[in-house]
């Protein structure tokens, strides 16, 4: 957890607005239930001087259209082409690469429910499965790790992959919840076989998902989030712009632990100092009034 005092010898800010924003939503525009200070307007002004805002999830247990909801209800309406999580970018890099592939989702209903709609068959029988899927998954038990070990170890059939790579996901409060790592590293364990792909941040295949459709240089965009290992090593992977937020998991002697190769263009205490200081001036706002 970030902590209030001095954090002023790792600050730094924007001078200047970039191209696009992608942004990280746990820990970056909200924490649980409640935006965090100064999200809103935020991204309120960089919507009306119509510069591109995308937001990113890594979690696969909600479709884009419940993160839709969610941002809606609080108070941030937001087009669902506007939300790219790891249903999204799994779902079509199976059907770009694996069009024909039998499945075995390791996955809560979103996932499954998406890949189905594209026409996969899923599967546990093991004798059948091409492709054991990890993921974020709540309902993992006993049963779909003997279904993917028979897969992979027994038939020498299917092969791994992952939807992400978090180890936990933040939860308010300091707590949290196994996620995909977890899964992978049980699979993993006992098949002796390696996941061949993540298709969540920082793999790039989630930055171009992103970005899809936006007349952008990525070099002149900034990935905005919380956790070090997958948003900002996503940005330094694609020489995209990055700005650390000190609201989730980073904390500041985590950023001093870091060296230069891996530290990110920006760090801030809360998400809305990446407006430039003079559109603050303009806007006549303070940290006290958001
Ligand atoms: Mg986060």
């Amino acid at each position: 957890m970030s902590s209030d005092t001095s954090t002023a010898d790792i600050l730094s800010v924007p001078t200047d607005f970039a191209q696009a924003y992608v942004f990280d939503l746990d820990g970056t525009i909200y924490l649980g239930d409640q935006l965090l200070p100064g999200a809103k307007r935020m991204i309120e002004e960089l919507r009306r001087r119509r510069i591109p805002v995308r937001f990113l999830s890594n979690n696969p247990t909600k479709d884009p259209e419940q993160y839709v909801e969610k941002l809606t209800k609080l108070g941030l309406p937001t087009d669902i082409e506007d939300i790219c999580n790891t249903v999204v970018t799994t779902t079509r890099w199976l059907k770009e690469n694996h069009p024909n592939a039998k499945l075995f989702p390791v996955a809560e209903e979103p996932l499954k429910r998406a890949l189905r709609k594209a026409g996969f068959t899923l599967t546990d029988d093991p004798s059948e499965i091409d492709i054991v899927i990890a993921s974020y998954d709540r309902t993992f038990d006993y049963h779909k790790l003997q279904v993917a070990f028979d897969a992979m170890w027994f038939y020498k059939r299917a092969f791994l992959i992952q939807t992400n790579p978090d180890h936990f996901c933040p939860f308010p409060g300091g707590r949290g919840e196994p996620d995909c790592a977890a899964v992978v590293a049980a699979i993993e364990a006992c098949t002796q076989m390696k996941s061949q792909v993540n298709l969540g941040k920082p793999s790039p295949i989630m930055l171009a998902e992103a970005l899809q459709g936006l007349d952008v240089e990525v070099s002149r965009c900034v990935m905005v989030g919380d956790r070090l290992q997958t948003d900002i090593q996503m940005a330094l992977d694609t020489n995209m712009g990055s700005a650390c937020v000190l609201t989730g998991e980073a904390t500041p002697d985590d950023i001093r632990a870091l060296d230069d190769a891996h530290h990110p263009t920006y760090v801030l205490d809360r998400v809305d100092q990446l407006i430039p200081a003079s559109a603050w001036r303009e806007l006549g706002w303070t940290e006290d009034n958001d």
